[in-house]
């Protein structure tokens, strides 16, 4: 968004050319901490992050996919545990 404030090296753009956050090699957006899952530019996150709705349909929808996706990961090598 226009008034967003994020440090450049953490912003990449996606295939249709608009800046989106830059995402880490697990795929997590690149501001997180991974150790302690907080957001390193909370004060500087972007809009979307404000308005995003914890708890909401979105929020339930990207929860559900990631554990479809550990499921998945534990279907195919029995011995990863996340
Ligand atoms: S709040 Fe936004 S910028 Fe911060 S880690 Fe989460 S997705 Fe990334």
């Amino acid at each position: 968004m226009p008034d967003d404030n994020v440090p450049s090296y953490l912003l990449d753009t996606d295939e249709a050319g608009r800046t989106v956050m830059a995402r880490n090699d697990e795929g997590w957006c690149a501001a997180i901490d991974p150790y302690h899952l907080r957001c390193t530019i909370y004060s500087q996150r972007p809009a979307i992050c404000r308005q995003f709705d914890m708890g909401g349909d979105d929020c339930r929808l990207v929860r559900q996919e990631y554990r479809r996706q550990q499921h998945d990961l534990s279907t195919l090598f029995p011995s990863f545990h996340p």
